[in-house]
């Protein structure tokens, strides 16, 4: 274990100059597809069918000959031969635990691990939290869902990394500020809503999160909330703590990426995954810096290589170097590529629109977008709220400024914005609907 002050979990593979760090990536995928193809019945067909060996790769450049992977093939290879499916390349008996997500269609998919995999994710995570400032002096929250959730287990990365540790799981948030008093927890990882929510709970039971809780870090996952600046303000300013973002999918680990002190985007655990960024309509790569597809490749997991994995989530890869000293890539995540919206040929995100209105204090922060079709375009208009006890004085000059600003960060403008009074759009504490899509209904 490093010392206290080290920034660094393992100093020198999170700071390995990139030629070392793509030869070691190299190295390792080349073992890895050799031992895919040749453990796995369902990456050796699916590789003969595309015409190629796992000795193609003499590049990572190569990785681009090799076939895709998505969630669909995970859930017919499950279907089609039970109970594990036959994209596993170990068997039965290695495999140690098994995650599984529920997906949309019902059909649970299934993330199973060796001990050498579980040992390396869990190692992942005691770097992700080591980076964020957690010590063994620390005492840690672990509230996430520990029912079949892959984000469950990563509690034990902090165990291992010598914090207290609390296996609080979702349980009710008056039980949670229970726990929060008694234990005076300094650290919890949560969803971005649900931490609003909490604070928000703290002070009806007049609790001051800053001054009666102990909390001083939050991590959040599973929106997008924690990369968008003035969300995570708020919920910053709410508790008094630090937010940071980690991302994680149930495919691979709780948590393959997170952020480092600078908070500007999210280091992928490079060692363990491949990043590639690409083009969703032509399959190439995209430069730094341009929104793409993620598609995620596995470097040393046994039980279920993932090669190629499609992931639907749009990001961005920063392009430069990170103040922190790590040199894995970073990321930003726009959104899935469902949600993904194109007008005048320019991909827009909910999460762009969120961005611009979250950032402006004369507005409420809801707001709701309309997409439809006029003389076969594509356009869309954005509704938003003033705040409460917001003054409604030069309504146009905000909403040329609202404009502006979503051309800025999406690229292009919306056709109309409206501003309606404060509390008037629908509120949902999960999933809130904000995007209506009328394409198909008129043209
Ligand atoms: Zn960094």
């Amino acid at each position: 274990m490093p010392q206290n002050d080290s920034k660094y979990w393992e100093p020198e593979l999170e700071t390995l100059p990139r030629p070392k760090l793509e030869a070691l990536q190299l190295e390792r995928l080349q073992k890895h597809l050799a031992f895919a193809y040749l453990n796995s019945p369902y990456y050796r067909q699916a590789f003969d069918a595309h015409g190629v060996k796992p000795s193609d790769l003499k590049s990572l450049e190569d990785l681009s000959k090799f076939p895709f992977t998505n969630k669909k093939t995970e859930r017919d290879r499950q279907i089609a031969v039970p109970d594990l499916g036959d994209m596993i390349a170990v068997p039965e008996k290695d495999i140690v635990f098994v995650s599984a997500s529920s997906g949309s269609t019902g059909v649970p998919t299934l993330s199973p691990f060796t001990k050498k995999d579980f040992d390396d994710f869990q190692n992942v995570e005691s770097r992700q939290y080591w980076s964020i400032g957690m010590r063994p002096t620390d005492r840690y929250l672990h509230a996430l869902n520990f029912s079949l959730f892959v984000g469950g287990p990563d509690v034990i990365g902090a165990q291992n990394l010598g914090a207290l540790c609390i296996w609080g799981g979702t349980i009710p948030s008056d039980r949670l500020l229970y726990i929060m008093k008694q234990f005076k927890p300094t650290i919890t990882w949560t969803t971005p809503s649900y931490a609003w929510h909490l604070g928000e709970e703290a002070i009806k039971q007049g609790l001051d999160p800053r001054k009666d809780l102990a909390i001083r870090k939050i991590i959040v996952a599973g929106e997008p909330g924690g990369s968008i600046p003035a969300t995570r303000k708020a919920i910053e300013e709410l508790w008094g703590a630090d937010l940071y973002d980690y991302y994680g999918l149930s495919d691979i680990f709780g948590s393959c990426a997170g952020m480092c002190p600078e908070k500007h985007g999210l280091h992928l655990a490079e060692d363990n995954i491949l990043l590639e960024v690409l083009d969703p309509e032509t399959n190439e790569p995209v430069p730094d810096g341009t929104p793409g597809e993620m598609v995620l490749t596995t470097l040393l997991k046994e039980a279920r290589p993932m090669i190629r994995f499609r992931t639907g989530d749009i990001v961005t890869r920063l392009a430069g170097d990170c103040p922190c000293g790590r040199t894995f890539s970073r990321f930003e995540v726009h959104g899935r590529v469902d949600d993904m919206i194109i007008v005048s040929g320019v991909n827009v995100f909910p999460s762009d629109i969120e961005y611009v209105v979250r950032g402006n204090s004369r507005l409420s922060g809801e707001y709701r977008i309309t997409v439809y079709t006029k003389e076969h375009l594509t356009k869309f208009d954005v509704e938003v709220e003033w705040a409460n006890g917001s003054s409604h004085t030069d309504e146009e000059i905000l909403i040329k400024d609202i404009s502006q600003q979503i051309k800025t960060r999406a690229g292009v403008k919306p056709s109309y914005i409206r501003i309606l009074e404060s509390d008037t759009l629908p509120r949902n504490t999960h999933k809130a609907k904000r995007v209506i899509d009328l394409r198909n209904e008129n043209s």
